[in-house]
């Protein structure tokens, strides 16, 4: 049974409940964890408290020191980490290596930041007067975590977390906490002392309510879907904690008449079907310009029908199953909904059949046209593997309805026309917008949301200030200096 992480010490919840954790390609128990309770919470918040001064105080150097230390344990481990992280999330075992990997690069950015934190003088406020700012670290911070990503969005708030002098506490999702408690192992085994990066396991409407309302945890970092976003919101607000939300998407992607269309073509499918299109920055909406529109449609009809689908184990998978049942009926539903109010399905549209796929939460790659502009997947967030597309006549056209939703997290051009990518980036309303380039995260810029898609920012030198206290301080001479 795997166990939480509390003051550097494996343990169980106090109250001795626990749960599975199944694998979405077969139903199978992949492992149990502790059901924690709020009075796991209180033992989690405690030790991150009292770990808080000394990890404060420690230099940045050693800091960065030990977080370089995790990153080469972190891809000495790779092939031990990778078939956990499919067997409990779903995705295929390339795609896990690739998020390890992404996870080891973010930590070890943070690590070369170590050396480059600076604060503030300002010179002669008043005569003899001189001011400083300083930058100090919050205190305990939550890392609140889904199952589609779940150590790279951990690594996203962890590093800079720690490398700024925060203690944390991580809430990984129920349904995929094991990759995170063995890669949060591996973070005390680099040396991190004790309490200052604890893990609790349970329930998000118990243990993650309990941390928000904590009144020790100073800043909450939460990605999940909007609507959690919102209650977590609405919860820190009652303490005027610090958030950092990032949340759900619906990125549209435009391709213009004069694209590479190759390229864009496998953006579209990459950036749709990657981890079973179960991604916040996947691409959701496909804008075409008629001009190519057909041209690109049956090349990317043809891509999508050669992509197997079966248990990420397998190294012919291209398409794992979705992370839980309820996942895939709520993509089911949206599909139906298109269809009921006229939409026409190009490929996929259903389960795939076959021995193989009946224990599974398996769904075709699937496309859509005719999607009406009011149909739910339209206006809601497709967390699975299901593009609809539309024809567009001009780019005033295509960013008009790309900018007709609630979210605004990134967005895609594809045209070789300068002037239309610029007119894309100025006014597509959105924390990302990639020209002619796949939805790939740089640590190296900053990244967040904008609308409902999110507060605050990660990734990029941005993210210290999410993670510091800015402080003013005038020092003025003593009175007998001024004489
Ligand atoms: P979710 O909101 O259901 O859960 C996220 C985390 O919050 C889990 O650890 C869960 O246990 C916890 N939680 C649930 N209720 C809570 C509560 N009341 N208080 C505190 N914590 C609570 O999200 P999910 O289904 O795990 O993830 C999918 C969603 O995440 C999608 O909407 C996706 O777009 C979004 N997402 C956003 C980003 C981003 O960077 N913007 C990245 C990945 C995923």
């Amino acid at each position: 049974m795997a166990q939480m992480v509390i003051h550097g010490e494996l343990v169980n919840s106090v109250g001795g409940a626990t749960e599975e954790v199944r694998n979405p390609a077969t139903g199978e128990v992949v492992d149990t964890v502790p059901r924690g309770t709020a009075q796991d919470v209180e033992q989690a918040v405690g030790a991150a408290k009292a770990a808080f001064p000394a990890w404060a105080d420690t230099p940045f150097a050693r800091r960065a020191e030990i977080l370089y230390k995790v990153v080469a344990l972190l891809r000495e481990r790779e092939k031990d980490l990778a078939p956990l992280l499919t067997k409990e999330q779903g995705k295929q075992v390339r795609e896990s290596v690739l998020e390890l990997r992404r996870l080891a690069h973010t930590i070890e950015h943070y690590a070369g930041m170590g050396k480059n934190v600076r604060g503030g003088y300002v010179p002669l406020l008043d005569k003899g007067k001189y001011g400083m700012i300083l930058k100090r670290p919050i205190g305990v911070c939550a890392s609140i975590v889904p199952w589609n990503f779940p150590v790279s969005l951990m690594g996203n708030k962890i590093g800079p977390a720690l490398l700024a002098g925060n203690t944390v506490v991580v809430k990984p999702a129920t349904t995929a906490p094991l990759t995170v408690i063995e890669v949060i192992r591996l973070f005390v085994e680099a040396g991190l002392p004790p309490g200052v990066l604890n893990v609790i396991t349970g329930p998000g409407s118990v243990v993650g309510e309990a941390l928000v309302k904590h009144p020790a945890v100073r800043k909450i970092g939460f990605t999940g879907a909007t609507d959690t976003g919102r209650r977590v919101m609405a919860l820190a607000a009652e303490q005027i904690k610090r958030v950092t939300l990032e949340l759900g998407g619906s990125d549209p992607m435009i391709v213009c008449d004069d694209a590479d269309l190759d390229h864009a073509v496998s953006a579209a499918a990459v950036g749709r079907f990657f981890n079973c299109g179960q991604a916040c920055l996947a691409i959701k909406r496909l804008y075409l310009f008629e001009g190519i529109y057909d041209q690109f449609v049956g090349k990317l009809v043809e891509r999508t029908k050669k992509l197997k689908v079966g248990n990420g184990l397998d190294p012919d998978t291209r398409l794992g199953p979705l992370h839980t049942d309820a996942q895939r009926r709520e993509v089911e539903e949206q599909v139906q909904d298109a269809i009921a109010r006229g939409a026409k399905i190009l490929v996929g549209g259903t389960r795939p059949e076959g021995p193989e796929y009946e224990k599974g939460n398996f769904y075709l790659p699937t496309l859509l046209v005719n999607v009406p502009e009011d149909a739910r997947m339209a206006t809601e967030e497709v967390f699975g593997p299901a593009l609809p597309i539309w024809k567009v006549k001009t780019l005033d056209e295509a960013i008009e309805k790309a900018n007709q939703s609630i979210y605004g997290l990134g967005s895609s051009i594809w045209t070789r026309d300068l002037a239309r990518a610029n007119l894309a980036a100025e006014r597509l309303e959105a924390g990302y917008t990639w020209i002619n380039s796949a939805q790939i995260i740089y640590d190296e810029l900053p990244f967040g949301g904008v609308k409902q898609s999110g507060v605050g920012k990660e990734h990029g030198s941005e993210v210290l200030d999410y993670y510091m206290e800015t402080k003013a301080v005038v020092v003025a001479p003593a009175p007998e200096q001024t004489k």
